[in-house]
């Protein structure tokens, strides 16, 4: 099921009366195609759960419209609009079996699409085999571990086949490795079923794991949507490149003069299509090479061997972050009794921002790459280069 989010904008009347509305979603665009898993990415209270409620029903909008299919789904009550829906808190009943909880939803069903038992087992152990909880269940939720319950959460939404499975932090409650288990069993799951997911979470490394795409948002408004790896190595502005990638990105001042890119008194890249300005560098820390006679000194911190790679902790007078870490192969040897070190960078992992719009400035073979056309639009007013200069 195709889901069409058009215009969608919900602003919360303000607590604070002297002040206005609070928009919680701006303004959100995006066509979800059939069959994918979509990641929600932001940080607290950037719009995502209230984005999920307005995709749900259990929001309405205060403008805009919402489609399954060709269907408006806009003004139908979430009952009516065929979703599964897991949140973070598993909400299961304690008093029932894990059948009965699967079950709930199916006993409900009125009219034409009353089931009978016979057939209401069947969907519920079909679900229950899906998540691989068919065993457990006569056990009560206080008897399971807490990646079970979730799963049993999950079965709930799907045992009605829904057109839209939308989950809300479904993982967040769950330990470390727990975790990473039932996000791959997530994936699997939503493979299988081919159900449209929209996935709510904060945690970029989760979103980036299993989506098919990304939607980036801050403040409820969108930064930017793409595939994950393409979003990572093209980040549209320093918000979305500083929220992806662990470790972070690392940032500078910096200031491109005469086709250079310098970072202090280092032309550390040559910074061909750009007007001479200040900028931000973000550099990724795989973005590193290390060379006795590279281009950009740092000053050494210390060196963590991390088995295949080792990371490289300095400081530079021009970084934003405290430390700069870079990661370099752990063939390579760091001379720490050296007070510097000193890198060349590569080209394709450097990102130039504007310093009043934080919008992303390609540079140099950048502008040769394929870069989608509406990005490169942004890009370009971003950095303030006319037609010309840009192709
Ligand atoms: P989190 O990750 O912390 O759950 P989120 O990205 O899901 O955050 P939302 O819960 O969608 O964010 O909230 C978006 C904004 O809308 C926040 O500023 C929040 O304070 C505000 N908000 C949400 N619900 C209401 C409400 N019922 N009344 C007023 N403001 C609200």
């Amino acid at each position: 099921m195709k889901i069409t989010l058009d215009h969608l904008t919900k602003k919360f009347p303000n607590r604070d009366k002297t002040k206005g509305d609070v928009t919680a979603v701006g303004d959100f665009c995006f066509d979800i195609p059939d069959g994918k898993l979509i990641g929600l990415l932001g940080p607290s209270g950037c719009g995502k759960s209230t984005t999920l409620n307005l995709i749900s029903g259990l929001e309405t909008p205060t403008s805009g419209r919402i489609f399954f299919g060709e269907d408006d789904v806009t003004k139908l009550p979430p009952e009516h609009r065929g979703i599964g829906l897991v949140f973070q808190n598993y909400a299961l009943y304690p008093h029932l079996t894990v059948r009965q909880n699967i079950l709930f939803p199916l006993q409900n069903l009125k009219g034409k699409n009353k089931l009978s038992k016979e057939q209401m087992n069947e969907k519920a152990l079909e679900a229950a085999k899906l998540v691989q909880i068919d065993e457990l269940m006569d056990r009560k939720p206080s008897e399971l571990s807490g990646g079970q319950q979730q799963r049993v959460a999950i079965a709930r939404a799907l045992v009605k086949m829904p057109r839209v499975l939308l989950l809300d932090e479904p993982l967040s409650n769950l330990d470390a490795r727990l975790r990473l288990q039932t996000r791959e069993e997530l994936r699997r799951i939503q493979q299988k079923t081919g159900i449209t997911t929209i996935f709510v979470t904060h945690d970029q490394e989760e979103a980036m794991s299993i989506s098919d795409e990304i939607v980036v948002m801050k403040s409820g408004i969108i930064q930017q949507i793409g595939k994950p790896q393409d979003v990572y190595d093209s980040p549209a502005n320093l918000f979305v490149a500083k929220f992806l990638g662990t470790p972070p990105i690392d940032v500078f001042n910096g200031t491109v003069k005469g086709g250079k890119l310098y970072i202090g008194d280092e032309a550390v890249l040559p910074a061909v299509g750009v007007e001479d300005q200040d900028v931000y560098v973000g550099i990724r820390p795989e973005g590193f090479i290390l060379n006795d006679k590279g281009a950009f000194t740092c000053q050494l911190q210390n060196v963590e061997v991390m088995g295949r790679d080792t990371s490289v902790v300095s400081t530079h007078k021009e970084s934003l972050n405290v430390t700069i870490r870079s990661i370099i192969s752990a063939e390579n040897k760091v001379d720490t009794a050296s007070k510097d070190v000193r890198f060349d960078l590569k080209p394709y992992k450097v990102f130039l921002f504007n310093k009043e719009t934080e919008k992303r400035i390609l540079f140099g073979g950048q502008l040769a790459a394929d870069v989608p056309a509406e990005m490169e639009e942004s890009l370009d007013t971003a950095a303030g280069r006319t037609d010309s200069q840009s192709k």
